[in-house]
């Protein structure tokens, strides 16, 4: 089973710095989404070979073809990257 970052309130470019939704105008938080959910830029450009957990491990899905700037439906992420 494939570990994916969640689509919530926390990694959304909705979110302003007060925890506001520009979208709905209230204050939300990491258990929150909703469906005009939008990934912040910089975490989806982060998702890549090079934060996945299993790259350069034995169960990465892809071995001959994990490289920085590649990615699979099965990336995982290694840490807890700052929203
Ligand atoms: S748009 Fe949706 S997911 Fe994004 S901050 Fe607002 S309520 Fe949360
Ligand atoms: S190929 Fe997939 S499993 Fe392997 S490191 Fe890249 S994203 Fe992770």
């Amino acid at each position: 089973m494939a570990i994916r970052l969640g689509n919530t309130c926390l990694n959304c470019d909705n979110l302003s710095s007060d925890n506001m939704c520009s979208v709905h105008s209230v204050k939300v938080g990491h258990l929150y989404t909703c469906d005009s959910f939008e990934m912040k830029a910089r975490l989806a450009d982060e998702r890549n070979c090079t934060t996945c957990l299993r790259y350069e491990r034995q169960d990465c899905a892809n071995p001959t073809k994990a490289a920085p700037g590649m990615m699979c439906a099965v990336w995982a992420p290694k840490g807890l990257m700052s929203a």
